[in-house]
């Protein structure tokens, strides 16, 4: 391995912009600490030893900036493998600026977004998929994204990924080693033998990429939607499902303290109800947007609600309504609102329809039970995150993807008889796309495009 150090130091705030307790600045590179100590009055930093903290204050000339407290970590043994310096210092946007003013006026300059986990990533410390479940897992706002999130992070993923890499290139370097002879009737490689190992990659990644839709719904949560007629209960269902489950609260920037209230987990499940804002306005617009508005509501959504009023319809009616829905494409749930009023419950009636459940919002029967159903209805229930692996990034699944077809052309080329370099393009273009997944095979617009993502300090 070449290691690719840095010749520059960077730095950058490494903890959210706005007032807290204290905020942190992160410093990397050759530079790090010999900066630090330029503008630190206290121990001299440069003689201490790694993974140490020092308390002193950060002078700029004679003017006292802060008292601080500065975390050396001297190279290898850091985020980067470079050294860094982490200087915590009273959370203030105006302190803040002025020492990494300060570290700018000694040589530093301002990193760019997700440069310090970029470098851990060339310098070595981890591979790629490892780096973007970093990002994952300071985005990770329920426990399941946090537990995919977290198992990525370190090296869970990668290992499936590289024993699938690895099988591959044994089967290349048989092949290769015929071509290597050039005599096109010397076959080392038992053709057979081959055409099942391909079958066999190829039904792991099948696996890997069936895995995508849950992953999807792990880290981005459900999109769901409650349609249905006015008066039905909608408002009165999304408020008490909202209060049962203590909203998770997102830090992220620009998200309204609407949307947060308008996540529910569900055994740490996300599910994200859309447009809710309307939904829940007490004078009823649902109608006055119309039928198209909801229309879009169900194609935005991963999951549909219908919800009605069992004294309203009858199962007749529901046949009807269900039909004038029309979603083929998604799971759709129909609930049956208001059963406290109703004097005889033709349950038998409304089944023979659809799976119908049957609640009273407003008085919180049957809630806990289309819990378990929207559960159901996301992955029949199977929802274990524990030994399996599971693709949560889209980057991924396209090069899992481009894979599996690389392998589909090995498969025709063995059925057709084709000759070795063929056969060997074709693994190749296999190989790279994995390799693609891990780093082991990287293009400067691939990083650019995964590390731009991050945030600023990360
Ligand atoms: P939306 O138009 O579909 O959003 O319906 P709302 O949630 O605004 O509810 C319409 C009316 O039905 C309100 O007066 C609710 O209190 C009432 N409601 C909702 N759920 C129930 C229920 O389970 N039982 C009874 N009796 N009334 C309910
Ligand atoms: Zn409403």
């Amino acid at each position: 391995t070449t290691y690719l150090h840095s010749t520059d130091t960077i730095v950058a705030l490494a903890t959210a912009a706005g007032k807290g307790a204290i905020s942190v600045i992160r410093l990397s590179g050759p530079q790090a600490i010999s900066i630090c100590n330029a503008i630190f009055s206290g121990k001299n930093l440069l003689e201490q030893p790694s993974h140490t903290i020092h308390f002193g204050t950060i002078r700029d000339g004679a003017r006292v900036v802060d008292e601080v407290l500065v975390s050396l970590f001297v190279a290898p043994h850091s985020y980067t493998t470079e050294n860094v310096v982490e200087i915590s210092c009273h959370g203030s946007d105006y302190i803040v600026q002025e020492i990494i003013k300060l570290i700018l006026q000694k040589g530093a300059r301002l990193a760019q977004a997700g440069e310090f986990t970029k470098r851990a990533f060339l310098n070595g410390k981890f591979d790629l998929t490892q780096a973007e479940a970093v990002a994952d897992l300071i985005a990770a706002d329920s426990s399941k994204a946090h537990e995919v999130a977290i198992k990525q992070m370190r090296g869970g993923f990668s290992v499936e990924i590289k024993a699938l890499r690895a099988q591959l290139i044994h089967f290349a370097s048989l092949i290769e080693l015929e071509l290597d002879f050039g005599e096109e009737d010397v076959e080392f490689a038992d053709r057979a033998a081959l055409e099942n190992l391909v079958h066999h990659l190829q039904n792991l990644i099948r696996n890997l990429l069936q895995s995508f839709t849950l992953g999807n719904v792990l880290k981005n949560g459900v999109a769901t939607v409650i349609v249905g007629k006015p008066n039905a209960g909608k408002s009165t269902l999304l408020n008490v499902l909202l209060n049962e489950e203590k909203a998770i609260v997102s830090d992220t920037p620009g998200t309204t303290r609407d949307f947060i209230e308008d996540e529910i987990s569900i055994e740490g499940i996300l599910f994200r109800f859309i447009d809710t804002a309307g939904l829940r306005e007490t004078q009823d617009k649902v109608e006055a947007m119309g039928v198209e508005r909801s229309r879009q509501k169900i194609e935005e959504a991963a999951l549909v609600i219908y919800l009605f009023d069992v004294n309203e319809l009858t199962p007749a009616d529901l046949a009807t309504e269900l039909a004038a829905l029309n979603v083929p494409d998604k799971p759709l749930l129909a609930v049956a609102n208001k059963v406290d009023l109703a004097a005889d419950l033709e349950v038998a009636a409304y089944q023979a329809i659809a799976p119908v459940l049957f609640i009273a919002a407003a008085d919180k029967i049957g809630i806990t039970e289309l819990k378990q159903h929207l559960l159901r209805a996301v992955n029949q229930g199977d929802l274990t995150t524990g030994a399996n692996t599971i693709v949560t990034n889209l980057r991924h699944y396209a090069s899992l993807e481009q894979t599996y077809q690389a392998l589909d052309a090995v498969l025709q080329g063995l059925a057709n008889g084709t000759t070795g370099d063929f056969l060997a393009s074709d693994i190749r273009r296999a190989l790279y796309a994995l390799g693609e997944i891990t780093g082991d095979i990287t293009t400067d617009d691939l990083l650019e495009n995964i590390f731009s993502k991050f945030c600023i300090g990360k």
